[in-house]
């Protein structure tokens, strides 16, 4: 019944978890926040606790912790956000594992006997402390993150910084940095690869060295296809006008779907394997496409993430990131496990 779905392979998951963990030799840390990149956590996260080479799930905040808990993982889940007053007892309650960044995190933990880890600024000018040794026998982790991994000499600057540091932390057991494009680095000292985008088969650079294959797929379909003429004008603020005749279709997938708006008149999805130009502004619920040359019907699929474009490609069209993409895919695209 629905008119979008975006299909999850779940063996293509699992091939792209060993294949990162085989490339960095290190066990992984899946990033699963922000509802497992708007993919949806409650589909994917019991197939990635079941991947032996997941050790530890990361999410941003407390409640997106609960929601895996009470999705039945058991498996450790890092806290990336931090701890704010009025959230310990959640953090004690569902096991959690705080990152702590910030003097205020490690208040509302006093007395409280959990895991935690720490987290370094070494050059993301985000979370972290600047060089602060946090002596404290709770800690078991300490983390940094790279801000610009496609930059070499900066990216081993912080990876340089950051072994430094660790000279402080003898004992810990985790030790971790690489985010899917960071892997690259193959530090020698980290313990754990923590990676989101790469897991769900998106590459994070162009020439990216672990092999990885497509997870994500997907797809809506037509709710009209019509003959208009030439000199038409099509959808709000009538930014495109048809050069000649032409066989319009509307498909149910719009800006409220993760359809960018800014993909107006410049991005592409693909029926049968050709090619289709979104023409027009892209509505909430609706975008046009030209359809000329093609024998669509009502109700056919159209191809919006498939073997013929992923989100990154999409992305590219759109002037931003996929991750920006696929935190926005609504709710009420269906998902389907594979
Ligand atoms: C989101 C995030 C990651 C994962 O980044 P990817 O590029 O998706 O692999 C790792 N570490 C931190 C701190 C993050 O916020």
């Amino acid at each position: 019944m629905s008119r979008s779905i975006l299909t999850i392979d779940s063996k293509a998951l699992e091939f792209n978890i060993k294949s990162l963990s085989k490339f960095s030799k290190k066990p992984v840390i899946a990033v699963v926040k922000s509802d497992a990149y708007g993919v949806g956590v409650k589909h994917i996260a019991k197939i990635l606790e079941g991947i032996k080479e997941v050790e530890f799930f990361a999410v941003a905040c407390v409640e997106e912790g609960l929601e895996l808990r009470e999705l039945g993982i058991k498996k450790p889940i890092l806290i990336l956000g931090g701890v704010l007053k009025g959230e310990e007892k959640a953090i004690k309650e569902y096991s959690l594992t705080p990152v702590v960044s910030h003097p205020e995190h490690l208040k509302p933990l006093e007395g409280l006997n959990v895991p935690i880890h720490v987290k370094y600024d070494t050059g993301m000018g985000r979370l972290g402390f600047l060089e602060e040794i946090i002596d404290d026998p709770r800690v078991e982790g300490v983390l940094t993150h790279l801000s610009s991994p496609a930059e070499e000499e900066f990216s081993k600057k912080q990876i340089e910084k950051f072994k430094n540091i660790l000279k402080h932390y003898k004992n810990v057991k985790y030790v971790h940095l690489e985010s899917s494009a960071g892997v690259i680095y193959k530090v020698p000292y980290a313990t754990h690869i923590r990676v989101g985008l790469a897991i769900y088969g998106e590459k994070p650079l162009s020439n990216y060295p672990v092999q990885l294959t497509q997870v994500l797929s997907l797809k809506a379909r037509l709710i009209s296809v019509k003959r208009l003429p030439k000199g038409y004008s099509i959808s709000y603020s009538r930014t495109y006008k048809l050069e000649k005749d032409a066989l319009v279709g509307v498909i149910a997938f719009g800006y409220a779907d993760g359809m960018m708006k800014s993909l107006s008149n410049r991005g592409k999805v693909y029926y049968k394997g050709k090619a289709l130009d979104i023409i027009g502004n892209v509505t909430m619920d609706m975008t046009m496409v030209d359809l000329t040359g093609t024998d669509a019907k009502v109700g056919d699929w159209v191809e919006i993430v498939g073997p013929h474009q992923s989100f990154t490609d999409l992305a590219k069209m759109a002037g931003t990131i996929p991750y920006e993409i696929m935190c926005n895919l609504s709710r009420r695209i269906k998902r389907e496990v594979l």
